[in-house]
């Protein structure tokens, strides 16, 4: 044997279940993530805010990969 392969760590990536199906709760499907909110309250004014000021309505749930809230389009 020529050279001794000392255990060097390739970097490897794990095999990710989010890049499936999971990740689109985080992940919009131009691939920029979601907007944000920190807590339940904040992401209720702002489903309010979207049906007053746009008409649309929105569903805040929680967000299982920054475990914050994101809303959902109710009409997708
Ligand atoms: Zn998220």
């Amino acid at each position: 044997m020529a050279k001794a392969r000392r255990g060097r760590k390739q970097h490897r990536r794990p095999s990710d279940p989010d890049a499936g199906d999971g990740g689109r709760e985080h992940w919009r499907s131009d691939g920029t993530p979601k907007v944000a909110y920190g807590s339940a309250d904040e992401a209720n004014r702002a489903t309010l805010q979207a049906r007053l000021e746009h008409g649309v309505d929105l569903e805040p749930y929680t967000c299982g990969i920054c475990h914050q809230w994101h809303l959902a389009n109710r009409r997708d």
